[in-house]
Order: structure tokens, then C-alpha cells, then sequence
């Protein structure tokens, strides 16, 4: 009976799930679990006006704060933790339409999310393209006779959002001079060289580089080349 005796002071209605039910003190009806305590005296939910309320589980933070807003009516649900000593609370009691109200604002809410997820990446996507067109320039302007198709493929591999890769670096979306060649040299040893089967065959990284050294620095004096 002490836990039902000392329910916590709150500013609202608190409704006590109680352990073990009880019979209303005022209709004599139930036992049923959830109690209103006045001074003490346990009544059930009709008996304390609380009767056409419905139950929201705790867990939904937006939805329960909305529920209670649109709620002109509502109530605390807590239940004694004997282990913690203290009443915890398990949710909130509001009516039926406020609790269709809130879910609606919550599936607003959701929705205006899911369009401003679909713009952002409307956006990104032509940002990658001007980001690409802006790299295969620059790939351009250093390597003038790297071939325009394949300056455009390093460009889009470079620009690929997330994958980490040089052109997404900081370094990249600044297009110095060294992210852009770290990008070709990148692509040339993949492309023009058995680098990646060197790796394959177990050499390590950068004796298969040193072995491929030679090829990549010709590759890039001849794009360099102009005219
Ligand atoms: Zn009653």
C-alpha cells in the first residue's frame, strides 16, 4: 500500500498502473490496473472522469508531446519500481482524436522530411555533375592531351560522393594541381599499368608502385605535352 500512498509530486494528472489491481473506492467496480490516487483513495478511470482517454505507450518523444498538446484532457501514466524505489513513468493518457491528431502531424512531419531528403539529393546530383565538369577541365588544363573521354572518366571516379576518393577530399573539391595529377596518376596506374595485378600476384604496394614508376611517368609527360 506505500507505493500506491506516495505517488510522485507532478504538476497534472497522474494515473498510477498499479501493481496489483484494485477496486475503485467510489463504484466498488474493477480490480482494474489503472488508478487515479486521491488523497489516497484509488478510483477507477470512470469514476475520475479519465474514462474516455486512451493509452500511448512511452518511447514516441514527438508523438506523446504532440498527443498532450492536442489533448485538452490528459494524464501521466507511472507505475511503482520496487527495485529503484521510485515511479516510472509508462506513458501518457489522452483522447482518442488528439491522438490521431498528433499522429497526423508526426506523418507530416515525416513526409516534409522524406521531400527535403529528395531535394538535397536532387541538389547533390547536380553538384557531382558541375563538380565532374569542373575536374575534367582542370584534368584538362594540366594534361592537355589527356584524351577528353578519358579525362571525364577520372573526373566522375574522383567526384564519386563518399567513396573517400582524392576528388571528394577537401583538397579535391579545391581542385589544387596535386589532388587533380593524384587523380590521373591514380587512374593511369590502374588503367595503363599491371599495377593491380602486381598486387594481386602478393607484391607489396610499393615495390609494385616502383615497378610501375617508369610507365606512369611517361604516361603523364605525354599528356602534358601540348600541341
Ligand atoms: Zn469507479
Amino acid at each position: 500500500m506505500a507505493a500506491l500512498a506516495t505517488p510522485p509530486p507532478r504538476t497534472g494528472l497522474v494515473v498510477v498502473q498499479a501493481l496489483r489491481k484494485k477496486h475503485c473506492a467510489e463504484c466498488r467496480g474493477g480490480p482494474v490496473g489503472l488508478l487515479m490516487l486521491e488523497e489516497g483513495v484509488p478510483r477507477c478511470l470512470d469514476c475520475a472522469d479519465l474514462g474516455h482517454l486512451v493509452f500511448l505507450p512511452r518511447g514516441d518523444t514527438a508523438l506523446t508531446r504532440r498527443a498532450r498538446e492536442e489533448s485538452s484532457l490528459s494524464a501521466v501514466v507511472v507505475r511503482f519500481n520496487r527495485r529503484k524505489s521510485r515511479y516510472e513513468r509508462q506513458g501518457v493518457l489522452v483522447e482518442e482524436a488528439a491522438l490521431a491528431r498528433a499522429e497526423e502531424r508526426c506523418l507530416a512531419d515525416a513526409e516534409v522530411r522524406r521531400r527535403r531528403r529528395a531535394r538535397d539529393a536532387r541538389r547533390r546530383a547536380v553538384e557531382d555533375v558541375r563538380f565532374t565538369d569542373a575536374f575534367a577541365t582542370e584534368i584538362r588544363r594540366l594534361f592537355p592531351a589527356c584524351p577528353a573521354e578519358r579525362a571525364r572518366e577520372i573526373a566522375a571516379h574522383a567526384s564519386l560522393r563518399g567513396s573517400g576518393r582524392v576528388g571528394r577530399s577537401a583538397a579535391g573539391r579545391a581542385m589544387t594541381e596535386v589532388a587533380v595529377t593524384s587523380a590521373v596518376i591514380a587512374s593511369v596506374r590502374h588503367v595503363d599499368t599491371p599495377y593491380d595485378q602486381l598486387l594481386m600476384s602478393g607484391l607489396a604496394r610499393y615495390a609494385a608502385r616502383r615497378r610501375i614508376a617508369g610507365v606512369v611517368e611517361a604516361r603523364l609527360r605525354e599528356w602534358r605535352a601540348t600541341g
